[in-house]
């Protein structure tokens, strides 16, 4: 079920609870601002969630409240981890749904990284 992403940050969520080690994930990246970890249900060759440390609900609230310092070590994070998956020769794609038409499931914002292999056309 999608989420309202004008809801307030519930640290209940389950991206909460895996930045917290609560429960399991399969880590390849973590810094200062972000952690990236395999999608559970993997729609591509390669499929990483990246997800900032900060609370933050959705692609809107983090471009809207977070500091410029956050913003840039987020965005320099998700390049990283594309480079060292080895994504950038061959190319990849990003993707951040948000809210109810972006079919966002989570609320904790998280951006897709997908590659390894041609993606065909970009999903409506
Ligand atoms: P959304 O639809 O919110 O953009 O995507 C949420 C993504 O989180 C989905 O691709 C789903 O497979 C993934 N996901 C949901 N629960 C878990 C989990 O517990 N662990 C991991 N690694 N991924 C999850």
């Amino acid at each position: 079920m999608p989420i309202d992403a004008t809801l307030p940050y519930d640290d209940t969520n389950i991206f909460a609870r895996i930045l917290r080690g609560e429960i399991p994930s399969t880590r390849v990246y973590e810094d200062q601002w972000a952690v990236a970890f395999h999608d559970i249900a993997p729609q591509a060759a390669t499929h990483i969630l990246v997800i900032p440390r900060g609370a933050y609900v959705s692609w809107d609230d983090f471009s809207a409240n977070a500091p410029a310092e956050e913003i840039a070590g987020f965005v320099r994070a998700v390049g990283h981890v594309a480079r060292e998956q080895g994504l950038v020769a061959d190319g990849y794609r990003l993707l951040a749904n948000t809210g109810g038409h972006g079919g966002q499931e989570v609320p904790h914002l998280h951006v897709h990284l997908f590659g390894g292999a041609p993606l065909g056309p970009m999903l409506a």
